[in-house]
């Protein structure tokens, strides 16, 4: 078990993942490869080491286990201990049992051979939406690393940490940008991209890419983001970075800035201020209205973009294609077949999927009609009469979905 929490990343450095045992214990068991990195044998008992961290030295000892000596374990001390506390303030949530985390201690090895560098590392090749366990509302990272390395926000500089296909997990307010408001609970916050960067000044129309469309897809999903304010505007802490909880993205548009150039906006929404869906100015289809309390990405925003691509955004039922401000992008969802959440517990993948225009999912959602699953002919409008949906061959759309919202449908009507 122990050997997969440890890895060689070059010939002086190792990394060791960080589980519970790790903080609660101030030490871990080391696995018998990496012996020759620490430069100890079953020969060579107990020893003294120096961790050095920024300049600092911890004390930290090689300890071979009594009766048999079979098992090094290195052990540090208690400064060390709540230093990597601080570091990692969401290290108490961290699931005993696991033997890997997303928090990394990075060994470096130096001239004395009985002293190491220290360094440390996280994992945030996979973006966590929503709150972030074992952080509270207000908390206050000293800087933009330390901030990095707690999971909040992974980008050491973008404002925005985003994907295209995925989403934007947190955004930054650290002023700059001539467009912004910020009243505390409503945000009008501006994009990435387009700016000189060492100047600051925009000298360029920004794009709905990158983190941009990624917010984009926080609104059409109705998925919240974290804010972080810096300590650089008005609402922000004396010194570093604040956690400040989760937004909405209620809506945006891309519009002419003091500057002269195209900034996307973006208007955002504390999340307690809204207080029921029944407020929203824009009312939400009955499936998605089970997730929209939650905060956590339960949807697969990839493959329902996927699904929109495939179709060119164009519904499948009445094939209109509704244009937006943005070349290429039409306003077209992704419709489960059989609806996810209770009590029809659809799965969220793509053969579960068809892209219709808001109109026709909304009607889909409450049965107004159906899609006969052998032929896919549209059953209950009386416009589309005869007519049949066109799925893209590659498009592998299982029609026992058809057959459960059909039976559905036949309830209802
Ligand atoms: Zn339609």
């Amino acid at each position: 078990m122990q050997q997969y929490s440890w890895n060689q990343l070059d010939n002086d450095t190792i990394v060791k993942s960080l589980d519970y045992s790790a903080f609660s214990e101030r030490s871990s068991g080391i696995p018998k490869q990496f012996y020759p990195f620490f430069r100890t044998t079953h020969t060579r008992y107990d020893r003294d080491l120096t961790l050095r961290y920024k300049n600092i030295s911890y004390s930290a000892k090689i300890i071979w286990k009594k009766p048999n000596n079979t098992r090094a374990v290195i052990s540090w001390n208690q400064n060390l201990s709540s230093l990597m506390k601080f570091i990692f303030p969401s290290w108490a949530s961290i699931n005993p049992h696991d033997k890997d985390s997303k928090l990394g201690l990075v060994f470096h090895k130096t001239e004395n051979e009985d002293s190491y560098e220290i360094s440390f590392k996280r994992d945030n090749s996979e973006m966590t939406f929503g709150h972030i366990e074992g952080i509270n509302e207000g908390h206050i990272f000293a800087n933009r690393n330390l901030l990095r390395l707690s999971g909040i926000h992974a980008p050491p500089e973008a404002g925005i940490w985003g994907r295209q296909d995925e989403g934007s997990a947190s955004i930054v307010l650290s002023g700059g940008y001539a467009d912004d408001i910020d009243d505390w609970d409503y945000i009008l916050y501006t994009g990435q991209g387009g700016r000189d960067p060492s100047s600051g000044k925009q000298i360029k129309d920004q794009e709905f890419t990158l983190g941009n469309k990624g917010l984009q897809l926080n609104k059409e999903y109705n998925h919240l983001v974290r804010v972080i304010r810096g300590y650089q505007v008005e609402y922000g802490p004396d010194e570093g970075y604040r956690y400040d909880g989760l937004y909405y993205v209620t809506g945006y548009e891309r519009v002419k800035g003091k500057e002269g150039f195209l900034v996307c906006r973006f208007h955002l929404q504390k999340e307690k201020e809204i207080l029921s869906p029944e407020d929203t100015e824009h009312p939400i289809s009955p499936s998605e209205r089970i997730e929209y309390r939650g905060n956590r990405l339960k949807r697969n925003v990839k493959y329902a973009e996927q699904i929109k691509e495939m179709y060119n955004y164009m519904c499948q039922v009445c094939n209109v294609f509704l244009k937006t401000p943005t070349k290429g992008y039409g306003i077209a969802e992704a419709a489960h077949i059989q609806a996810m959440g209770k009590p029809h517990e659809g799965p969220d993948t793509k053969a579960n999927m068809i892209c219709l225009c808001p109109n026709h999912h909304a009607q889909f959602d409450r049965f107004s009609f159906y899609i006969e699953p052998e032929t896919l002919e549209i059953v209950g409008l009386d416009e589309f009469k005869g007519r049949s949906i066109k799925i893209n061959s590659k498009h592998k759309v299982k029609s026992k979905y058809f057959e459960y919202q059909k039976q559905q449908y036949l309830k209802s009507n």
